[in-house]
Order: structure tokens, then C-alpha cells, then sequence
């Protein structure tokens, strides 16, 4: 065989391979100072190329790692020296959207925004939000089950799938391009490709599910002085909105406190005093009625004694202000690069886990910092950890154990939507028994049985 470089393309033209020298200037990903290594990084078309870069590869023992947007945290897509890259950057486009059946066909490589904005255009709606939106791809998207800002009213990413084009390790095209809603015919194998992290096929193309688009939004921040009224105040405000809550996003006081100094202004639209956060969104379809309903229960939530302050916002601007707060996790790089975790848990459990959490840290590492936020609706928190001497990374085994060991007893999951990639694949067993793992691996077996795709992610392929 010549080098893949040439050889790929003889396939894909000049400029669809880009060489190994090329991939090394480029970031391997959001928030890295590392850059790609690969023998060269393909750049398909069309399925078809795509099914023609993996037969190519499958005959010649070639491992492959697929790209989307490379906004992952996990260490999913890290490849090296050796690997093709198979990046879907120039599958970038919408291919039909049809408004009466609510659905849009896709290539993998669109950004999310650019979905976001098509279907807006139509006066539509694609639900799923993330901070990477303008770079992640609906692809990664899939690959991985983002979950993000709207889980609470329209689920993960996987509920906005209703078909995939995928190709497997030996370059076969699985068209399963479904539009409806209802099918119950055989097994569903799209399944069988989100979330599994590039790890048994390569998305091509996507048939996604659009919502009506909202016609009012209603936002506030409330500030709420202990975890069990945030956890009344949850329920208080799904009872009363009736399946139109579309957030419920809540900070620990540290987080706050920081990115509310932070801000622009100076401040936040409350004051730091309180002890949890919470960004309560509404998405209805009547904006006078929507905002006084929304009003009148953040005022029982006041009277009940179940919040101490609240902002509305009154404008979009002010709206997209108040999440620009809850999406500055950067503000906690500047004493240096933190861990970022990503944990589920039961909501009853929150409280006990992160105080026993921040004691534990305490008394190992004095003085380490955890911020905490997270989509509390879902049952989801992130958590940022920076020890006093701001490289946590050099600690990060201790700091893991610290995370994920006690999220077993409790019925927890060391992944609630980042995935596993490389940096949770120790962790995983903590989370799902061995009679899972050994299946998952009798499903690898059967679809990659040379091992070739995004070889070492997730668990151990053999
Ligand atoms: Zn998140």
C-alpha cells in the first residue's frame, strides 16, 4: 500500500485528504492546547465517499476516528499518529425541510446553530441547546446524545432522531432514514448508533424532529435559600406551568457568585447572598397570558417562602443575558484549567453528595475550589474543580475517585451527557454491571470485528 494520504486521495480529490502536517495545526479540540495527530484527516462528500474512506481502510487494517464539531469533554475523538481521521466538516448541508410533517433530512456535519436557524426561519423549532452550538455538529450531536439547556421539556437528542444513514467499519450503508414518528417495525438500529460515540459506524445523515416554535419566552433568576426549597420550587413550577417549563438550570452559590461579577455589569441580576440559583425558563404560545402565569407563580413560590428573591427578564436581551451567566464556565479557568465533571444522580440525593463531596476535597486538598451548576431538572450537575496550586489535572486521579466512587451506592452514572470517551472509561463500571459491558462488547465485536473505529473509547474493545 502506498501512504493513506495518497491513496485516500485518489478517492476523495486532493483537497478531501488533508495531510498529517496539516491535521498537527489544528486545535484536537474546544479548550485544548494540543493539536490533531493523524496520518492524514479525510474530508468526504457524501455517504458514499464515506462508505468508500471505510472499505479503504477496513482492507488495509486502518483504525478511524470520526470528527464533528470537536466540542467533546471526554477525550472521545483523541486520535493518534497512526489513525485516519474521517472529519464530516464539508457534509454541511440541510437537505429538505418539510413543515407539514415537521421534520428536516441533514447532513452530519451541519453546525447545530445553523439547524437552529434554518428551522427558525421556517417558523419552526429545533429544541436541542448547548454552549457549543455554534461549532458542535447535529453528527457529534447524535454520536454522543448531547443532552444540554432543554432536556426538561424536549429530551435528549436521541428523542429528536427519527432516522440515520450510518456506515460500518467495513464501509456498508445502513439507510434507515425513517420520517415517521410511530414505527414499530423490527428492531430500532438507529439505536444502536447514538451514543455510542463513533465507536460502531460513522453517521452520515439525520431525519430530525422540529417542534412548533414558541411564540413567548419567559426567564428568571431566583434566588432560593436552601436545596430543599429548590427542589419544592421544581416542582411548584412544573405543576404550575402545565408541560411548558423548558429550564431549570440552578447555581450553587460559588458559581454564582463568580460569573455574576464577572458579568458585564458588574453584577447579577440578584444579589450574592443567597444560597442556590436557579434560571427558570417558560416556553409557551400566548405571551401576555404566559408571562402573568409565570409571574403569578413566582409570586405564590415568594409567599409560600420558597424562593427569597426573583428577576424577570423583560427583554430577549436581558433573557440571553441571564443564560450568558450560566454559560461563562470559562470565568473558572482563571486559576487555571479545572476539571469539568458531568454527573446524574437522584435530586434527593444532591445535597448529602455535594456537601460530602466539598468535605472530602477539603480535607485532602485544603482550600480546593468546586463550583457547582447543572441542569437540576434533569438530575444532572457539572462540577468544576481547581485545587490551591491551580493544577488540578495533575491531581486528577484522587479528584476522580472523589467524584464517581460515591456515585455507585446511589444509583448515580459517572456520565449524564458527555459520554465516556477516554477519560471515564475507568469509571464505567461504577455505573453499568458487567453484564452490560460484556454485551456492549458482544455488539462491537459483531459490527467492527476488526476493532477499527474509534479504537479504546468507551471500554476496552477486546
Ligand atoms: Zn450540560
Amino acid at each position: 500500500m502506498m501512504s493513506p494520504l495518497i491513496e485516500l486521495r485518489a478517492l476523495l480529490g486532493q483537497t478531501g485528504v488533508l495531510s498529517a502536517q496539516e491535521a498537527s495545526e489544528r486545535a484536537a479540540g474546544i479548550w485544548r492546547t494540543d493539536t490533531i495527530q493523524a496520518a492524514c484527516i479525510a474530508r468526504p462528500r457524501t455517504t458514499q465517499q464515506v462508505s468508500q474512506v471505510l472499505e479503504f481502510c477496513h482492507a488495509h487494517n486502518l483504525k478511524v476516528v470520526t470528527h464533528g464539531g470537536l466540542t467533546g469533554l471526554v477525550h472521545g475523538a483523541d486520535s493518534t499518529k497512526s489513525d485516519v481521521v474521517l472529519s464530516l466538516e464539508l457534509m454541511r448541508e440541510i437537505e429538505e425541510i418539510n413543515a407539514v410533517q415537521r421534520t428536516v433530512v441533514v447532513q452530519a456535519g451541519v453546525p447545530l446553530q445553523n439547524l437552529q436557524d434554518a428551522a427558525d426561519a421556517e417558523d419552526l423549532f429545533f429544541p436541542l441547546d448547548l454552549g457549543g452550538r455554534g461549532t458542535a455538529t447535529l453528527g457529534g450531536n447524535a454520536a454522543t446524545n448531547a443532552g444540554g439547556n432543554r432536556v426538561i421539556r424536549y429530551g435528549m437528542m436521541r428523542d429528536m432522531i427519527l432516522g440515520i444513514e450510518a456506515v460500518l467499519a467495513d464501509g456498508t450503508i445502513v439507510s434507515s432514514m425513517n420520517h415517521l414518528i410511530k414505527n414499530n417495525s423490527g428492531y430500532d438500529l438507529k439505536q444502536l448508533f447514538i451514543g455510542s460515540e463513533g465507536t460502531l459506524g460513522v453517521i452520515t445523515r439525520l431525519v430530525l424532529r422540529l417542534r412548533e416554535k414558541p411564540l413567548s419566552r419567559t426567564t428568571a433568576f431566583v434566588g432560593v435559600e436552601n436545596f430543599n426549597s429548590v427542589v419544592e420550587l421544581l416542582k411548584h413550577m412544573d405543576g404550575g406551568l402545565g408541560g411548558s417549563l423548558s429550564a431549570f438550570e440552578v447555581m450553587w452559590r460559588d458559581f454564582y457568585e463568580l460569573v455574576a461579577k464577572g458579568s458585564k455589569r458588574g453584577g447579577g441580576p440578584i444579589g450574592t447572598h443567597h444560597q442556590f440559583y436557579a434560571l427558570v425558563e417558560n416556553q409557551g404560545a400566548n405571551p401576555k397570558l404566559d408571562t402573568e402565569n409565570f409571574q403569578a407563580l413566582l409570586e405564590s413560590a415568594l409567599e409560600m417562602g420558597l424562593i427569597e428573591d426573583a428577576a424577570i427578564a423583560r427583554s430577549e436581551r436581558e433573557s440571553l443575558e441571564f443564560w450568558s451567566l450560566r454559560d461563562d464556565v470559562e470565568r473558572t479557568f482563571q486559576w487555571g484549567e479545572p476539571i469539568i465533571f458531568d454527573v446524574s444522580l437522584p435530586v434527593d440525593k444532591m445535597e448529602s453528595y455535594t456537601t460530602a463531596l466539598q468535605e472530602n476535597l477539603e480535607t485532602l486538598m485544603r482550600g480546593t475550589k468546586v463550583w457547582i451548576f447543572g441542569h437540576l431538572g434533569d438530575g444532572n450537575l457539572h462540577l468544576c474543580i481547581q485545587t490551591p496550586d491551580g493544577e488540578a489535572v495533575t491531581h486528577r486521579k484522587i479528584i476522580e475517585r472523589c467524584v464517581y466512587e460515591p456515585l455507585q451506592p446511589i444509583g448515580g452514572s459517572v456520565s449524564a451527557e458527555h459520554g465516556i470517551g477516554l477519560e471515564k472509561k475507568p469509571y464505567l463500571h461504577l455505573c453499568r454491571s458487567e453484564a452490560e459491558i460484556r454485551l456492549m462488547r458482544t455488539l462491537k465485536a459483531t459490527l467492527d470485528p476488526k476493532g477499527l473505529l474509534n479504537p479504546g473509547k468507551i471500554f476496552n474493545h477486546l
